[in-house]
């Protein structure tokens, strides 16, 4: 296939090439021809010296007998000429055996020798077997024909579809020549559907791929743009032959501006545009997957973007984007479904007596697999919707305290529930805490909220205000993650805070070496000082519990004794 790229109506040659079945090499079809030959010599020789006899393993075998197998062999040669080469080995089949024709009458008829009967009964019912077999693989070849090609060619426009254009990358690729592959779709297509009508819309399409077929045949310096339909209003080009990356842009730039000229459909005219995703290989990648997702990729924040561009490179850093506004989605429906739910992880004094649970968001995807919050929650502070998720595990949170104490008044539980600073910082904060414990009839003093250190560092005056506000309701607060962020010891000794939980990756050196233990045990001393309880976060082995009773550490809170849970099973746990 490849080599036919090089010149001009290659869309064409490419798609025959993929349509058609490969031909059988020429030097098979001269030696059929010689074969045949070669076997009807044999034939002629064996029936003339018929009375002859030739010595094989002690018999005498006459070399009459030999004429029906050089008479098949000559048979079969016929059969793989017309099945193997077509017309050309049909038309070489009828001359081959109509040549015979004249001798075998004049042996009959003129020299009256009977011999030649049976040879010529074979001939013509060689000739009708060849027709016959002609005939039904014509019909076969024909169907398959057409099978191939829709499966390469795209219906209403005739050019190659997305697995032509694989084809065809693939063979780039084989021969490590360099392309660039385009992702292309029409911007605001689906209006002049809904508007003029699908006959309307149908035959803009077949105007651009006209356009651009044209436009590729007319294309100089070895460059060569191969046109492909991918689906309604998208397509693909495989540009190959250019010497520059940067040539890249010019070229799409021609697809551009041929695209944007008028087009008149029965009398009214319209002004297509459209945007163009660009990537190259093997400059971004070598797996054509991975350059078809690119390519989209660069197309869709494009039109992410909205802006008047319409040609964008690929770059890395799309992906992450395109994940976010994937994500931010996903976040959305979830919300709006009240699908975000939550799970309970306990947590326990050091003689592991339950003291309540952190209430954790969980948000699942549509296969039902679960989306981890390190995905979600960074994805819920950027987009603002993290107060959102924040309020829902809230509110289920309470929902469970309320079922608790229903059947435990007395219950000391506690609940943790995380709070974003962002979602902190609103004013509306504190009135739609209060409208929940209201709701449930829920005492706030069974409620812990988590805010991370960060808080203390970026905007500790307003923050302590808050503080003082959640201080004020009942509620408790707990320090998260503590001894990741720079909090000054004097802020610290100022902050109301009644847990410090000690980040997991403290407790995971911890029994590594004396000094990070050291630094655990530091920790738990200035929390203490400070009158605040400390829990540790993330303890997963016996040897670290041990540790932590050893210098006091109030709290345990990780897998060793309890993972996230459903609010059933934390129910089960309670009332056990
Ligand atoms: P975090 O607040 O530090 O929560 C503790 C995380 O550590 C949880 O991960 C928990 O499942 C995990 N964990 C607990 N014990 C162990 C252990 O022994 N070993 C290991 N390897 N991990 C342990 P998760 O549930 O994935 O939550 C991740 C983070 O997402 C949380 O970290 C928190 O920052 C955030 N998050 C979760 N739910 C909410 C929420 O409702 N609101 C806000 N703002 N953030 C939330
Ligand atoms: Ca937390
Ligand atoms: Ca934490």
């Amino acid at each position: 296939m490849g080599d036919h790229l090089r010149s001009g109506k290659q869309i064409d040659r490419t798609l025959r090439d993929l349509s058609l079945r490969k031909e059988s090499p020429k030097s098979g079809y001269v030696l059929l021809v010689l074969l045949y030959a070669i076997a009807m010599a044999g034939t002629v020789f064996a029936s003339r010296n018929g009375g002859r006899f030739i010595q094989l393993f002690e018999n005498q075998i006459p070399f009459s007998a030999f004429a029906g197998v050089f008479s098949s062999l000559a048979n079969i040669c016929i059969i793989c000429l017309v099945v193997l080469y077509r017309k050309t080995g049909f038309l070489t089949a009828l001359f081959l055996l109509f040549t015979q024709f004249p001798m075998l009458v004049v042996n009959i008829f003129i020299r009256h020798n009977v011999n030649s009967f049976p040879g010529f009964f074979m001939n013509i019912l060689t000739i009708t077997a060849v027709v016959i077999i002609y005939m039904t693989h014509r019909n076969v070849l024909k169907y398959q024909t057409i099978l191939r090609e829709q499966a390469v060619k795209d219906r209403l426009t005739g050019l190659p579809n997305r697995f032509a254009c694989t084809e065809l990358m693939n063979d780039l690729v084989r021969r490590d020549e360099k392309f660039a592959l385009v992702s292309v779709d029409l911007n605001d297509f689906k209006s002049i559907n809904d508007t003029m009508g699908h006959d309307t819309g149908n035959e803009v399409l077949k105007a651009v791929a006209e356009r651009w077929t044209a436009l590729s045949d007319r294309m100089q310096d070895g460059i060569n743009v191969f046109v492909a339909r991918i689906s309604a209003d998208e397509y693909m080009l495989v540009i190959s032959g250019y010497s520059l990356s940067e040539d890249v842009e010019d070229i799409v730039l021609m697809f551009k501006d041929e695209l944007e000229k008028k087009l008149t459909i029965d009398g009214c005219d319209y002004f297509i545009t459209a945007c163009f995703g660009i990537t190259e290989y093997p400059r971004d990648d070598n797996n054509i997957d991975s350059l078809f997702l690119f390519a989209d990729a660069a197309l869709h924040e494009l039109k992410r973007l909205g802006g008047s561009n319409y040609i964008m490179r690929f770059r890395p850093d799309i992906l992450n984007t395109e994940k976010f506004v994937e994500t931010e989605r996903k976040l959305r429906h979830a919300l709006d479904n009240k699908k975000i739910s939550f799970n309970l992880q306990p947590q326990f004094d050091n003689d592991h007596k339950l003291r309540g649970f952190e209430a954790l968001a969980r948000m699942r995807d549509s296969d039902g697999s679960y989306i981890s919050p390190a995905e979600f929650i960074p994805v819920a502070e950027k987009s603002g919707l993290i107060d959102r998720v924040d309020m829902r595990v809230f509110e289920l949170a309470v929902e469970f305290l309320s079922d608790v104490l229903r059947g435990k008044k007395d219950s000391g539980l506690i609940i943790s529930c995380n709070v974003s600073v962002k979602h902190l910082m609103k004013n509306s904060f504190i009135d739609e805490v209060k409208g929940i414990l209201i709701k449930y009839q829920v005492p706030a003093s069974h409620i812990e909220i988590e805010i991370t250190e960060s808080i203390m560092i970026d905007s500790m005056d307003k923050a302590m205000e808050r503080i003082n506000e959640i201080k004020a309701l009942g509620m408790k607060v707990a320090i998260d993650d503590f001894g990741t962020g720079y909090s000054s010891l004097s802020y610290l000794n100022s902050f109301p805070s009644d847990l410090l939980k000690i980040d997991k990756s403290f407790i995971d050196l911890m029994n590594t070496s004396e000094s990070s233990k050291q630094y655990v045990a530091a920790i738990v001393t200035i929390g203490h000082v400070l009158n605040f309880s400390v829990i540790s976060e993330g303890v997963e082995d016996e040897a670290q519990i041990e540790t932590l009773r050893e210098i006091g550490c109030d709290y345990i809170q990780g897998f060793i004794w309890g993972r996230p849970m459903s609010a059933d099973d934390a129910l089960e746990l309670v009332f056990s």
